[in-house]
């Protein structure tokens, strides 16, 4: 304690009354099926690393090839003297996986958001964005200053509704994650293009969890619905289904340089290590050369998805392998939660404010690595857990 932990405390004990309070848990190995945590093997039902290239060996080895030839440091943000060969070949390869004329690294989600609605839009714009958007993305559409609307999620109908309404504007901006991050559903994106075109505004969408994921290819979930070629630009990340850290916006090359000369959390920031990029490049390759994973990865969800539904257990209006069983209350989703870590699975309870009030839930995600066993043990200790407390 010290003379100004007053002014903190009280925020944290209204948040533990609520059960809102959270803090950071360490996990003592690497990002795997399998985790150590607090000294017990568990399995891990909560990363996002889709297609387990995390910790896979040839992109582990691509980024230590990187640190040996080039440091650990940039040492300056992009545009002073931060760009190394492995940052502008990823750019490349990610364009070219695209199919787009050029991308631009960012050196995360958070921040590409943030850069790129800032950029886009300004105090003469509106943006129009989808209930659920995430948190970088409404936090990008504060920063822009452009006046904000919010359509009910994934409501095409009351989108049309607040864009029949909008006061004059210099620019129409329409805002949505590509796959939902805690309901795992996808955007209605051909209508939210269609729209887009029709109202001569500009379709965002922040690709995240649909990267590697969605989509025949892996392209994400702009293939998966079949408007890459309606959609001049998108971002999605690299944390995610890539296994490394870090975001990318593909499209035209004048937009990729207005890009450069905007956005702010691209030019006032330290350069992502060279490893970093050098180890994207080698997930990248992954992911086009072994499309079994991604089969796997649809596999495995489909045998949670199926036994979970079997059980009756309440879960979104998922079409991905983000499988989020709805508790509701808070305090019951943290008793699924520890239930769970007392029968050897990891997967903590999801609240608010991240998820609407009432909605707590237990977010699974599948991965590729995880074995049928680790699956059967999931749903075994739901069983368990459901034989002797009711969840639906
Ligand atoms: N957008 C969405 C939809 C996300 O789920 C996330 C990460 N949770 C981000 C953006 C932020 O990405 P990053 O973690 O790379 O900052």
């Amino acid at each position: 304690m010290n003379e100004f932990d007053p002014l903190f405390e009280p925020e944290l004990s209204r948040l533990d009354a609520q059960h809102w309070l959270r803090q950071c848990r360490v996990i003592e190995s690497a990002c795997a099926p399998e985790i150590v945590y607090q000294g017990r093997r568990l399995i891990l039902m909560a990363s996002n690393d889709y297609l387990g290239l995390a910790n896979h060996p040839a992109v582990k080895e691509a980024a230590a090839q990187a640190i040996r030839q080039y440091g650990i440091g940039a040492g300056a943000a992009r545009l002073i003297s931060g760009t190394q060969p492995p940052h502008h070949d990823l750019e490349v390869a990610l364009a070219k996986w695209k199919d787009a004329e050029a991308a631009l690294c960012f050196g995360s989600g958070y921040l590409a958001n943030l850069g790129l609605l800032s950029s886009l839009a300004g105090p003469q714009d509106i943006i129009l964005a989808d209930r659920l958007c995430h948190a970088s993305v409404i936090d990008g559409c504060r920063l822009s200053r452009a006046r904000l609307r919010i359509f009910h999620h994934a409501d095409v109908d009351h989108l049309e509704r607040l864009l029949k309404r909008r006061p004059a504007v210099r620019r129409t901006l329409i805002v949505t994650d590509g796959l939902f991050s805690m309901d795992g559903d996808l955007a209605p994106l051909s209508a939210l293009a269609r729209l887009a075109n029709q109202y001569e505004g500009l379709l965002v969408v922040d690709d995240a969890h649909g990267t590697g994921v969605m989509g025949a290819h892996g392209r994400g979930s702009l293939e998966a619905c079949g408007v890459e070629a309606d959609v001049p630009f998108h971002m999605g990340t690299l944390g995610k289904a890539l296994g490394t850290s870090g975001a990318y916006v593909v499209g035209s090359e004048t937009f990729v340089r207005f890009l450069v000369n905007t956005a702010r959390t691209f030019l006032f920031t330290t350069s992502p290590p060279a490893a970093m990029a050098a180890a994207t490049i080698a997930a990248l390759e992954l992911l086009q050369r072994e499309p079994d994973r991604r089969a796997r990865l649809w596999a495995n969800r489909e045998v949670l998805f199926q036994g979970l539904i079997r059980m009756g257990l309440r879960l979104t209006a998922t079409a991905s392998p983000i499988l989020p069983v709805i508790i509701g209350d808070e305090a019951l989703a943290l008793g699924v939660a520890q239930a769970l870590l007392e029968r050897g699975i990891y997967a903590p309870a999801i609240r608010p404010p991240t998820v609407p009030k009432g909605s707590s839930r237990i977010r699974l995600t599948v991965t590729a690595e995880h074995t049928r066993e680790h699956l059967d043990q999931v749903l075994h200790a739901f069983q368990d857990i459901l034989a002797s407390r009711s969840l639906t």
